[in-house]
């Protein structure tokens, strides 16, 4: 048999020494074969020439032009300016590192090939660093598309594409790459080859299709999204089966705890919510873990659901711990949990980061030695040093705000023996259904799809920033008639610092124009002490306006808060617009919100300021943000790690997530080898991102 070539390591290509390939190992490439899977980001189109007179900003362009006139300029730096012209128009090349020789070399009547991208100058449009050679009549334009790889610092375009044309000359002398697809999948008709497919999406041939590569819908890109968004698949799924196999405390009692919780609630439950406890309870009687996500819009009533989930567990004589993103959020749980269960004689505890030593001692006793049986924190609560007695149930708040692999460091967390605690995972960002299948395949999913009865759906209108004085009148207008306010500063791009100054700012501007009302600021950088002061104040009626930064982003209640003003709402992405508006209609009277935005608009910015107007529905929402910004940035690609595709884009492919789904199933079904190894194959060491199957 043939050595697998693939599986070598990745020094065995020409020009990898040691620190070529330390540098590539930060780019997941050890061997051969992470080479091939290594795919391009994007594609430059190198093979027409354009007319100058045709460059538009924000282009990538190849242009021949003859070189008009070049200076040295002493700006702010030292400069090389090359005014080139052709028949249809002009354009300003811009050097800040430049030698002698090209100086001199760039004189008036020269002729150059230059490929760059457009940008607006201060006189018309300009290169910036643009790629040149000297023009001569046997230069063509390049024949087929040029791929652009992800890459690091330290390793040039031109290595990568060194060491990819290394691997698919193994590929194109035949040398065999295994596929892992099962057969009967490869019988499909649009299916390529793996090896077709992969020469084709890294070396594209002037004959296929540049619309279809550009948008990365030919059906070599398919064939690759296909294989790569089953493989994800495969990961959570192998991760499902994992857990399965693990044990969790069945939890069967009468339900006295949950009766009385209800008895003495002021309102009834909803229906979702009757629904999805009862889902709920039927896993935690189980002997396996329970792994349940619950989604319900903002103000759907999922704390209520969460406490019904903790009763359970508490009376059948085990911990609860529920965890939330913030301290804001963390302390408002823990004031609803104190009201709820204390009455019922069921200790609270309560950890976050900001307890002083001693009162963080003795809370951590306290859960090692069982006497708190429901504690609410923040990722406190996960550290090292605390310890339950029997924790028997995690419920986890938000979370969107927390990546996969937290989610399985707190399913250790309680871990005794072989059992571990179940886990209910609670999130207000509805997730497009094609997005949850695929980020959270491992979980079970319940919807809470109903508002509790008399909310009004929050009005939306948009304003420029001109019109900032009748949104204060508007202010006076809702204060007067006993309503609260939220007054929303936001500056994303900004750091928190500047973000903390703009609030500021804005608190002054406000106090200036309504000096008869009383007006509170929190923003990230004031002490959790004052914060905690302001916001229980803003509860408690005492104050009419809260000026505030996004802090108050996730879970705050405050039900006669009825109006609220968020500033550069242009800025924000549509998650996080209806997050914020979900802290005002939460009462009965009719609420508002007003979204008050610098002009000009972007197409993006106008379309999702419109979605607001237009929609209350976070799952329409969302559908919206996934087709606007794409999966990566719904999912936080940072936190999660798990949108971070090499290819494939959720977006784009979500028509094929039903096949990929079906597929996956087959292939666990079958129990087959292919499946670690094709995991591997796409996931690598990001997989523990999946629990490191
Ligand atoms: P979210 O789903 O956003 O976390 P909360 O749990 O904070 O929502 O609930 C929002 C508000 O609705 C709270 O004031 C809560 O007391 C109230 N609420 C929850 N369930 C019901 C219900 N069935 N009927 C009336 N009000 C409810
Ligand atoms: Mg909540």
């Amino acid at each position: 048999m043939q050595q697998d070539v693939f599986a070598q390591a990745v020094s065995t290509l020409k020009g990898v020494g040691p620190k070529v390939a330390e540098k590539l190992q930060r780019l997941d490439i050890h061997t051969v074969q992470d080479v091939l899977f290594h795919l391009p980001l994007r594609y430059q189109d190198r093979t027409r020439i354009t007319p100058l007179g045709a460059l538009q900003p924000g282009i990538e362009a190849v242009v021949d032009v003859e070189v008009k006139v070049t200076d040295v300029v002493f700006r702010r730096r030292r400069t090389l300016l090359c005014k080139v012209g052709d028949a249809t128009g002009s354009l300003t090349l811009r050097f800040f590192h430049f030698s002698k020789a090209q100086q001199s070399n760039l004189t008036t009547g020269v002729r150059l090939r230059c490929f760059g991208e457009v940008r607006r100058g201060p006189s018309g449009l300009e290169m910036v660093h643009p790629e040149y050679q000297q023009l001569t009549e046997d230069l063509t334009p390049e024949a087929s598309l040029t791929a652009i790889y992800p890459t690091t610092e330290g390793v040039h375009q031109l290595t990568l594409r060194n060491l990819t044309d290394q691997a698919l000359a193994l590929l194109r002398a035949g040398r065999a790459l295994q596929d892992w697809l099962p057969p009967d999948l490869m019988a499909e008709p649009a299916m390529l080859s793996l090896s077709d497919a992969l020469l084709t999406v890294h070396r594209p041939s002037p004959d296929d299709d540049i619309q279809a590569l550009l948008a990365g819908v030919h059906p070599a890109h398919q064939r690759l999204c296909f294989e790569e968004l089953l493989a994800h698949r495969l990961a959570l799924l192998t991760l499902r089966a994992q857990t399965q196999e693990q044990k969790a405390p069945a939890m069967s009692v009468k339900g006295t705890l949950l009766n009385q919780l209800l008895e003495a609630l002021p309102f009834a439950l909803t229906g979702a919510q009757t629904r999805v406890i009862d889902e709920i309870l039927t896993d935690v009687r189980q002997d396996k873990p329970m792994l349940r996500l619950v989604q319900g819009d903002v103000g759907a009533g999922k704390t209520l659901v969460a406490a019904a989930a903790a009763t359970r567990a508490i009376e059948a004589g085990y911990q609860v711990a529920i965890m939330a993103p913030t301290e804001i959020l963390a302390e408002q749980h823990l004031l609803n949990f104190s009201n709820w269960f204390e009455p019922l004689g069921v200790s609270v505890g309560w950890l976050s980061g900001k307890l002083t030593a001693r009162q963080k001692r003795s809370s951590i006793e306290a859960v090692a030695m069982g006497q708190s049986q429901l504690v609410v924190g923040t990722h406190a609560l996960f550290q090292d040093d605390v310890q339950f007695a029997n924790l028997g149930l995690v419920v986890i708040d938000e979370q969107h705000r927390f990546g996969v692999h937290q989610r399985l460091a707190l399913r250790n967390k309680g871990a005794s023996g072989d059992s571990v605690p179940h886990q209910l995972i609670m999130t207000a960002t509805p997730i497009p259904r094609t997005l949850a299948m695929t980020a959270y395949a491992d979980l079970d999913c319940s919807v809470i799809d109903e508002l509790p009865p008399g909310r009004k759906p929050v009005t939306t209108v948009a304003v420029s920033y001109a019109r900032r004085a009748e949104v204060i009148d508007r202010v006076r207008a809702a204060i007067t008639e006993g309503r609260q306010v939220y007054w929303v500063c936001t500056l994303i791009e900004e750091s928190e610092v500047m973000q903390c100054q703009a609030a500021e700012d804005t608190y002054q501007v406000l106090i200036d124009a309504l000096p008869e009302y009383r007006i509170g600021l929190v923003h990230g950088r004031m002490k959790s002490s004052d914060k905690e002061d302001v916001m229980a104040r803003f509860k408690a009626s005492e104050l009419d306006l809260l000026v505030a930064t996004t802090v108050i982003e996730v879970g705050v209640d405050v039900p006669n808060a009825s109006l609220m003003i968020i500033e550069n709402a242009e800025r924000l992405g549509l998650s996080q617009l209806h997050q914020l508006r979900g802290r005002v209609g939460r009462g009965s009277a009719q609420s508002s919100c007003v979204l008050v935005y610098q002009p000009p608009l972007s197409k993006n910015a106008r379309e999702r300021i419109a979605t607001m107007r237009d929609t209350n529905d976070g799952f329409v929402i969302a559908e919206k943000d996934l087709s606007i910004r794409g999966a990566g940035e719904l999912l936080g690609t940072r936190q999660t790690g798990l949108a971070e595709f090499r290819i494939a884009d959720l977006a784009r492919d979500k028509g094929m997530l039903d096949a990929v789904a079906s597929a996956a199933q087959q292939m666990m079904h079958a129990q087959g080898t292919s499946v670690a190894p094709l995991v591997r194959r796409w996931i690598g060491d990001r997989n523990q991102q999946y629990g490191g199957v």
